[in-house]
Order: structure tokens, then sequence, then C-alpha cells
């Protein structure tokens, strides 16, 4: 825990509806920090909670100003929770962690610890999840499918313990629901991940916020990640590959029945000539559909993660 001592820490805490963990998490928090770190303080992001959570919070604050809150006028999901509140984090490490009690503040110290042998991001796995298994499947899938498309080797992407280095959390943006692929995002952006081992508890008070629809939204957030980020593709070069394989194709079908033509057979018309027109017109809509999104993303800012920016004035 030695290193840890030297640091300001900043724990998130996003919430919805969590008001009878909230003390505990509090008094739980408070004990590890003041005995491992050099100071810190708790953001609580209440993301639009309508059980009196905000409250509590205010009791907590007036006993202890390092306790700050954020509160929503409605629920903006738990992406926005996190991205509000790592605009006004103060820390050097900053730590999020659910407001559930499924993950424990104790484990805090080692992550840190963790953090401190060369790494930017250290990510909890929960390796044996106190979920339900129509949970715990689709997260395993879910988890398995990241890791191959997004070439970032982790175990488990969700995991709401993590902590990171300050300049990673001011760095990445996350919208929608992409908090799921932090990360992928740190990852690609050339931060230096890993993780650790956690524990992982059931669920003591309130029900999970999140159905199984979270899963195919993730699917769909990957493909987002995908484009927004991934920056080696240029759309042009994604789409125009699809498009000429079918005007390949295509075209090939369409000059056969012209060579026909030319010598002299008849003209009748067949399925496969319908299919190769059609694929020329496919082949022609992505296509431009690409040098759309070229265009589109040519016009946006690009943003550069710098190792070191040194320039004279
Ligand atoms: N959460 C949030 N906004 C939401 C949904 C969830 O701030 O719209 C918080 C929630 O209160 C908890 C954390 O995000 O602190 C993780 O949510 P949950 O425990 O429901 O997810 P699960 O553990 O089932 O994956
Ligand atoms: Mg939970």
């Amino acid at each position: 825990m030695a290193g840890s001592t030297s640091y300001i820490v900043s724990v998130v805490i996003p919430l919805l509806n969590e008001r009878e963990s909230l003390k505990e998490l509090f008094r739980r928090l408070t004990d590890v920090l003041e005995a491992s770190a050099a100071g810190h303080e708790l953001i609580f992001v209440d993301d639009g909670s309508t059980d009196g959570s905000l409250d509590m919070l205010r009791t907590l604050r007036s006993t202890d100003r390092r306790v700050r809150i954020l509160s929503f006028q409605r629920n903006y999901g738990k992406s926005a929770a996190l991205s509000e509140a790592f605009r006004v984090v103060k820390g050097d490490i900053v730590v999020t962690i659910d407001a559930d009690l499924q993950d424990n503040p104790e484990e805090i110290p080692a992550l840190i610890e963790k953090l401190d042998t060369g790494y930017d991001l250290v990510s909890g796995w929960k390796r044996k999840r106190q979920d339900p298994i129509s949970k715990t499947f689709p997260s395993k899938f879910f988890n398995f499918v990241t890791s191959v498309v997004s070439g970032i080797k982790l175990h488990d992407f969700n995991c709401g313990l993590k902590v990171y280095r300050a300049e990673v959390v001011k760095r990445i943006c996350i919208y929608g629901e992409l908090h799921r692929f932090i990360p992928v995002l740190a990852g690609w952006e050339g931060f230096r991940i890993s993780e650790k081992l956690v524990e992982h508890s059931p669920r003591k008070y309130g029900k999970s916020k999140y159905g199984v629809n979270r899963f195919l939204n993730g699917f769909l957030d990957l493909v987002t990640v995908m484009f927004v980020t991934r920056r080696a593709a240029s759309p042009l070069h994604f789409f125009g590959r699809i498009a000429a394989v079918f005007f390949t194709i295509g075209s090939a079908i369409c000059l056969y029945f012209l060579i026909l033509w030319i010598m002299g057979r008849g003209l009748h018309v067949r399925p496969i000539m319908v299919g190769g027109l059609v694929m020329i017109v496919i082949a022609i809509q992505i296509g431009s559909f690409g040098l759309l999104a070229e265009l589109f993303s040519a016009r946006t800012e690009r943003i550069f993660t710098y190792r070191e920016y040194q320039i004279d004035d």
C-alpha cells in the first residue's frame, strides 16, 4: 500500500435509487481511503433517483465536506453520470465504483498498487459474478466478443470497479452507453490497461437497473465504438471494400450476358442476370454511402493524445 499513500484519490459513484446502500458505502470508502491515500474526495452522481437518495447524500455531505454531489434532474444513464463526474475530479487517481455494494471498497488499495506497477487503467475482473445465470452467461459472451473485436485483452470490460490515472478520464469521451467500453476507448488511445481479480457480492438492496436488452445495446454500441474511434479505418476504405466485392461479382455476371448478346444469342431475363444488376446497384449505394461518411469524417476535428508536448512559444 506504500504507493497509494502519496496520492489524492477521487472516487466517482454513479447511483440510481440506491438509498439503502449509501451510508455503508460512504463509511467503508472513507475508512479505506483515510488509511491509504494522502487525501480523497467522494463524488456521488445521483442519476435522477426518486427514492430519496439525494436527501441521504445531503446528510452525508453535511457531516463530511469531502462528499461532493452531482444530481441530475432526470435519469441520463451511467455513462452520462461518469462523464460529468470525470470533468470535475481533482485527484491524481480516479476510482469508479458502483453504489450497490456489489464491489468492495476494501479492494481499492490493491488496485492502485497494481496501477503503480506501470499502468494507466486497472479494471476489476469479477471472475465469480454473484448474479443470475441470465446475466452471467450473456456477459461472458459479450466480454469474449468485445475482446476479440477490439483487440484489448480483458476478461471483464464492464466491471464497475476500476482505477485510472487522471489523464485517462480527462481524455476519453463516453456518451450513450459507452461506459461498457472504457477500457477499449482508453486502450486505443495508447493507455496501458490491465486487470485484477476482485470479489463480487450479491446485491443487498434494491434491484439491478439493467435488463437483458443491455446485451443487444452492448453489441450495437460495439459497432459504434469501432467506427467512431478506430483510427485506422477510413470509412471509404471500409465501405469501399464491400462495394468493390459486389461490383466485381455483379459486373462479371453482366459481362457474361453482354458477351452472349454480342455473340448473337438471344437475351432473355434469367434470375442470375437480375442478381448481377442488383449487385451493381447495391455496390453504387454502399460506395456512395462510404464517400458521404468519408466527407463527414474529414470535417470532424481529430484529437490526438500526446505523450509529450514540449514546444517553445
Ligand atoms: N446506475 C446509474 N444510472 C443508471 C443505471 C445504473 O447511475 O441509469 C448505477 C447503479 O445505481 C449502480 C451502477 O450504476 O450504482 C451499476 O448498476 P447496476 O448495479 O444496476 O448494474 P449491474 O450490477 O446489474 O450490472
Ligand atoms: Mg450492481
